[in-house]
């Protein structure tokens, strides 16, 4: 695993602590992953204590900056995590996944946990902060229209092996594994006639996950593939762009015998259905948003912070999604990412964001 350049897999305790200013996570679950016993503000600031940070004006001020940037009345400081909804929750891990102002969030499930209209909330937020802070996110989520939506650069991994990686838009148009290919049949269109519009032929995988303690022989997914050969069990297939060149230079696959449009097209399953299916599904996370968060006003009466408008079309940096083993069941392992050098950090020093409208625990 390298980061920045430099290979972290093996570093000490010691030697890890610094860089975990750089490096910092939002966790999946915001119940479990807040402790119950101390207040927002204890939580908060606790990256600048142990990193031993001083800020500008004093931990309090920095703590509740942090809270106005992620949507939070700064003045429910002193509260206890379970006065606050799942949404809010997760605010508050994103407020302190920021305290440190890292170059990389590996952000693991972020909104699997919450209900989909505030998943599309949560999900705008990373983006605005992505914008702001210059961030690279390292996103891992099963639901594809979450991928779609947050990343530029998506990889999908099996038994945790990277299978297929390219860039967001060619992905989708034209998955080349057979996993990717059954991954995007998978993805449920709860409107009949949208199913049929989109030629839509689901994949079913055949027997089980196998032992990822025991992966078998060669390609780990020919057990359940439907193209596996005699070479597929002898042969880890390489990391490669398709030998056809059909599609992006960046665009790698790792299959001795990748699907190809033309095949997709004949069954009726690939490329045209998989690309309309995420395309709508992306649209519909824009939907579920709405308009801006900025005019609601908190909960409890309390002061609107000033809203910055929604973050522009356009990413920062490489934001690999990945949807892993099996759709809808297990995690999937993190990914490496190298990074460049972002811009100076000044801790402590904020501006107010829009007030989440996720309440129900206020
Ligand atoms: S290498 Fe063989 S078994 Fe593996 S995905 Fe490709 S065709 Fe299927």
């Amino acid at each position: 695993m390298r980061f920045q350049g430099r290979d972290i897999t093996h570093l000490s305790q010691g030697k890890l602590r610094p860089l975990r200013r750089d490096l910092q996570m939002i966790f999946q679950d915001p119940y479990s992953s807040l402790n119950p016993r101390h207040t927002v503000g204890t939580i908060v600031g606790a990256p600048y204590r142990i990193q031993g940070v001083r800020t500008e004006h004093g931990v309090k001020r920095a703590v509740q900056d942090l809270l106005s940037l992620v949507g939070l009345n700064p003045e429910h400081y002193n509260r206890y995590p379970h006065e606050f909804s799942g949404g809010q929750r997760q605010r508050i891990g994103i407020a302190r996944t920021l305290a440190l102002r890292p170059r990389l969030v590996i952000a693991d499930e972020p909104v699997s946990a919450l209900d989909v209209s505030v998943q599309a909330q949560v999900v705008n937020l990373m983006d605005d902060l992505q914008q702001e802070f210059g961030l690279t996110y390292v996103v891992i989520a099963h639901d594809l229209s979450v991928v779609r939506h947050i990343s530029d650069r998506v990889a999908v991994m099996y038994l945790g092996k990277i299978v297929e990686i390219g860039d967001r838009d060619d992905l989708y148009a034209h998955p080349r594994h057979p996993y990717t290919v059954a991954l995007m049949s998978a993805v449920p269109v709860p409107d009949p006639s949208r199913r049929d519009a989109a030629g839509r032929e689901r994949v079913l995988l055949t027997g089980d996950v196998p032992s990822p303690i025991d992966p078998p022989s060669g390609c780990r997914f020919r057990t359940r593939c439907w193209k596996a050969r005699d070479i597929c069990a002898t042969e880890p297939p390489p990391l490669a762009p398709p030998a056809d060149g059909s599609t992006a230079a960046n665009h790698f696959v790792a299959c001795h015998f990748p699907v190809s449009d033309a095949e997709q097209h004949a069954s009726g399953r690939g490329q045209s259905a998989a690309a309309a299916t995420a395309a709508k599904l992306a649209q519909s996370i824009e939907i579920a948003a709405g308009p801006p968060e900025s005019a609601a006003p908190y909960p409890d009466g309390g002061g609107t912070p000033e809203p910055p408008g929604r973050a522009a079309a356009t990413r920062g940096a490489v934001a690999p999604a990945v949807a892993d083993p099996e759709p809808g069941t297990g995690a999937a392992p993190s990914t490496p990412a190298v990074v460049e050098e972002g811009p100076a950090r000044e801790y402590g020093t904020h501006r107010p964001r829009h007030a989440a409208t996720d309440e129900d625990g206020q």
